[in-house]
């Protein structure tokens, strides 16, 4: 950050965006978090766009245990890279919108090291094998992505085309808010109906 004004700006969508994960959260709690769906928090503040998605790993990797297998390694990877791709998941419809920042947090699924892994599983029996199988099938994991975006034109930008239904097939519903210096909404992206309009 160049200047206190960019700290400033960045550091109140931050917590825009750590309030409204705050409320998802919460929701979250009411009960467990169903497959599927996903949430996306867009803030606009000036020329800068943010957009947090926080979904199951289900819906980008297919599980949601720790990956310990060379195929299961790859597979989060994979998933990285599309996660990466953000011309794929994002179309605006206009604003000549550049992106500056990606974070993509896959560490519940890739956080240990295999080494730690194997030498854990050294000093397991057949049986607690087994027990590790069940808690691999009743773990929950989330990933979470941030898309930072500096506009050149904001006042032209009326919608945004969502691609994750194509590129994450298991993805059926996206909840989306998104909130301006004035203005804030919600909806319910699906397949079929894909764009949010601001
Ligand atoms: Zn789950």
């Amino acid at each position: 950050m160049t200047t206190i004004r960019t700290s400033v700006g960045v550091f109140s969508s931050i917590l825009v965006v750590f309030y409204l994960s705050q409320a998802h959260a919460q929701q979250a709690n009411l009960g467990t978090h169903a497959h599927g769906v996903s949430e996306l928090n867009i803030v606009i503040e000036g020329n800068k766009i943010e957009i947090q998605l926080r979904t199951p790993a289900m819906n980008i990797v297919g599980f949601e245990h720790e990956a310990s297998t060379k195929k299961q390694i790859k597979k989060v990877k994979q998933s990285e890279a599309k996660l990466h791709d953000h011309k794929a998941l994002f179309s605006f419809s206009s604003g000549d919108c550049r992106l500056t920042q990606t974070q993509i947090d896959l560490a519940n699924l890739i956080k240990n090291n295999v080494i730690e892994k194997d030498i854990h599983d050294h000093h397991k029996s057949d049986s607690d094998n087994n027990h590790e199988h069940e808690d691999e099938a009743s773990v929950h994991s989330e990933v979470v992505a941030h898309y930072h975006y500096d506009c050149e034109d904001m006042d032209d930008l009326s919608s945004l085309s969502l691609g994750f239904f194509d590129v994450f097939p298991a993805m059926q519903q996206i909840n989306g808010i998104w909130i301006t210096t004035s203005e804030q909404g919600a909806a319910a992206l699906t397949r079929s109906n894909k764009t949010i309009t601001f």
